[in-house]
């Protein structure tokens, strides 16, 4: 799905990815599932590119439901793969980031609490380290914005040419606007709040959550 020039999201995967197109290739916002890769791939070919096209995998945070084609993804394209000190030590590991809270009762954390040791994705060695302020050579600019809150290591993107702030689970998405980082999945709620206003203050023209639809005319929609 078309975005805006250069900017779409893979339909139809838990935890949208995105994809960004520059004339040196491809980068890739997160992974989705486990075995959702040749989705994403089929979706590249549908933009007349080529898996070996995809240059870059850039990671928000290490849950599951972002790294689960992480390692296919990189084995398939060759892509070079980016995350945070916190997320990537994680990723490594082959253990999530942080503890899931118990409190409270949602689906999704029943389904988290049951499944949790078998959610797990295999080990592996992200390529590069991000950080905060950093400014990735991506659509004439793309900033790292460090959104910690959700996770310990969480990262947002920021499209400085086009507005387009890519948030990840640090905030989310409904038919209503937009939301905080779930409470029960939240590591931080404190920290999370700060994300927030970190993002909220950075005049995103659209915001790209992991779930939810993408919102247009954000400003004036942001939770704080
Ligand atoms: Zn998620």
């Amino acid at each position: 799905m078309k975005i805006m020039e250069n900017i779409f999201l893979v339909p139809g995967v838990v935890a949208n990815p995105f994809i960004l197109v520059d004339a040196d290739g491809l980068t890739l916002i997160d992974t989705g599932l486990p075995r959702s890769s040749h989705k994403i791939l089929d979706y590249v070919s549908s933009l007349g590119k080529s898996a070996q096209d995809v240059k870059r995998i850039i990671i928000t945070h290490s849950d599951l439901d972002h790294i689960g084609s992480l390692a296919a993804l990189h084995k398939l394209t060759g892509a070079r793969t980016y995350a945070s000190q916190v997320e990537a030590g994680a990723i490594a590991n082959g253990k999530p980031s942080r503890q899931i809270k118990p409190a409270g009762f949602s689906m999704r954390r029943l389904m988290f609490t049951l499944l949790g040791p078998f959610m797990k994705a295999k080990p592996f060695q992200v390529d590069e380290l991000l950080a905060d302020g950093q400014v990735l050579p991506i659509l004439g600019g793309l900033l790292v914005v460090d959104t910690a809150g959700h996770t310990p290591g969480h990262l947002s993107f920021f499209a400085l040419g086009s507005g387009v702030l890519f948030c990840g689970d640090s905030m989310v998405t409904d038919e209503k606007g937009i939301h905080g980082s779930r409470p029960g999945l939240t590591w931080d709620d404190a920290k999370a709040r700060e994300a927030e206003r970190k993002q909220a203050a950075l005049g995103a023209q659209v915001v790209c959550p992991g779930h939810g639809p993408v919102v247009k005319e954000a400003a004036g929609k942001f939770p704080v």
